[in-house]
């Protein structure tokens, strides 16, 4: 099975149903199997075929999604890409990934004409609905679906072929494509969907930014290969979230836990909009349990914190639903993939010990684009190394206890950020916070604190109190930072790259 298959059997099972809903307006999922055989067959006559990569610089819209499931009926490889960045880690990503079609905004035409002169290998530009003139060299998105045929059919899709390339930073270096086979990717949205029980009921908000992994595959795959409906959102908002969960009665948002925290901050929330919510889902990075506990609260939902990565497609960890859910912890293997922690060497430790997890499944990617030292460093004995440091509890629940590379080594002690952090979130002053590592003469590195307060008035004084009644004295931090906000990536995600870099500028 593959994802293109799948959607055609949601779409013979769930003909009229609604699909998605894209500014109020309703496609049925007949009308979206319709669009990507025609955009599918559009594609094949403008010259593009099995094993051509196609990027996409699109936000949440259908032409995504019709680009998508088109650019993999055909046998070919969808490259999506943060629309937001800049236009030199866009040309990286293009000649990196051999890429021989873009389909992108046309907000975006001054640029791509740019590349047209140093990106040769591009053959064709598709341009997504557009007020402006269109370059002769350019064609219309719109030409190209109505140029396709309804009833086309491709040829069988291979499941190892490569359906996705997802460009990712990974533990290190410059970003890396990872590669998703149609098997990867098929399977992950398959498991997610029968560990979540999602089903033709569900009716999901998808809000996180589909080019990331965690919206391709929670919030996007899954709810189409198990017939339920999508209502995407372009854009992030506390209001509009409320605004369409009350509406369209959703029952499963998926988010990070910094949007969870923007809508438990938002001062007009509506706790009435999640009263057909049944589950939210929380990944990306760790949800601080004071967040988790103050939203089920003040929400009567249940969040439940999973955990993946791009190289695996990206869900590895779920907490069940039908055993009891940790608070802190990402839960337990989901189905057919397995966990491990291991040591520096590769073996297996006991639970409790802290070591590096590693990760074994059919969501594993088949490697990285073109290279293959980076590949056989992430992938050792068919066990992918995630770069994140973890912990198993004797029920096999997993803990992540930090990235790697984030943790702080104060005079030959370590501090984990996020122990600091959870702290942090406990106290009712407190927005955000992020916790790195500071360069000392001392002590090799120090604990140094962001913080975004409630309002300007957080008493020093007090919060040292708080912190030293809870952390042992080399984990306080030797320095806060008060901020206004926390520098933020288009997923949400805190970016302690950059605090980083402010401290060593
Ligand atoms: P990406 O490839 O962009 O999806 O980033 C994957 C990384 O996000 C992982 O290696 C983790 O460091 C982090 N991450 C994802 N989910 C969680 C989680 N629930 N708790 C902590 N970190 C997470």
């Amino acid at each position: 099975m593959n994802l293109p298959d799948s959607l055609l059997e949601s779409a013979m099972k769930n003909r009229e149903k609604t699909a998605y809903y894209f500014l109020d307006v309703p496609t049925t999922y007949e009308e979206l199997n319709m669009s990507v055989n025609k955009f599918a067959s559009g594609l094949a006559r403008t010259g593009i075929g099995k094993g051509d990569h196609v990027a996409l610089l699109l936000g949440n819209s259908p032409h995504f999604i019709i680009s998508l499931y088109g650019i993999m009926r055909i046998g070919a490889t969808a490259i999506p890409i943060n629309p937001t960045y800049t236009p030199s880690e866009i040309a990286y990503i293009l000649k990196n990934g051999d890429v021989k079609a873009v389909i992108g905004l046309d907000q975006m035409i001054p640029y791509l004409e740019k590349i047209k002169t140093s990106a040769p290998k591009i053959k064709h530009f598709i341009i997504c609905e557009t007020g402006s003139e269109l370059n002769t060299e350019m064609e219309a998105f719109s030409e190209v679906l109505h140029s396709g045929d309804a009833d086309f059919t491709s040829g069988p899709i291979n499941s190892e072929d490569t359906a996705v390339i997802l460009y990712t930073s990974g533990t290190t270096g410059r970003p890396k494509g990872a590669m998703l086979t149609h098997e990867n990717l098929y399977s992950n949205a398959r498991d997610i969907r029968d560990y979540l029980k999602m089903n033709s009921k569900d009716t999901v908000i998808t809000t996180l930014p589909m080019f990331h992994v965690f919206s391709l595959t929670v919030a996007l795959n899954a709810p189409l290969i198990s017939g339920s409906t999508m209502i995407i959102v372009p854009k992030f908002s506390p209001k509009e979230v409320f605004r369409v969960a009350q509406k369209y009665d959703a029952t499963i948002f998926a988010g990070v836990p910094t949007m969870y925290n923007f809508l438990y901050q938002y001062p007009e929330s509506n706790p009435a909009a999640f009263c057909s919510m049944r589950l939210c889902i929380s990944g990306g990075a760790s949800m601080p349990v004071a967040l988790l506990n103050n939203f089920e609260e003040k929400f009567n939902v249940v969040i439940s914190e999973g955990y993946g990565l791009s190289e695996a497609s990206p869900v590895t960890c779920f907490n069940p639903l039908d055993r009891p859910r940790k608070p802190g912890s990402i839960g337990t293997s989901i189905l057919n993939v397995e966990n491990r922690v291991v040591d520096g060497l590769g073996n297996e430790l006991p639970s409790g010990e802290v070591g590096e997890l590693v990760v074994r499944g059919p969501n594993v990617m088949k490697g990285y684009y073109n290279m293959p030292e980076e590949t056989s460093e992430a992938i050792r004995d068919g066990w992918l190394y995630t770069g994140d440091l973890a912990k198993m509890d004797e029920e096999g629940y997993f803990y992540i206890v930090d990235r790697k590379k984030d943790l702080v080594i104060v005079g030959g002690y370590n501090v984990y950020p996020r122990e600091v952090e959870e702290v942090l979130y406990g106290h009712p002053d407190i927005m955000e916070a992020a916790v790195i590592g500071a360069p000392d003469a001392d002590q090799g590195e120090v604990v140094k604190a962001f913080i975004v307060p409630r309002d300007e008035k957080v008493d020093k004084e007090e919060l040292h109190q708080f912190l030293s009644e809870r952390l042992a004295p080399y984990k306080l931090p030797k320095s806060i930072e008060f901020l206004q906000e926390l520098p933020k990536n288009s997923t949400g995600k805190i970016m302690k790259r950059e605090l980083k870099s402010r401290v060593l500028q």
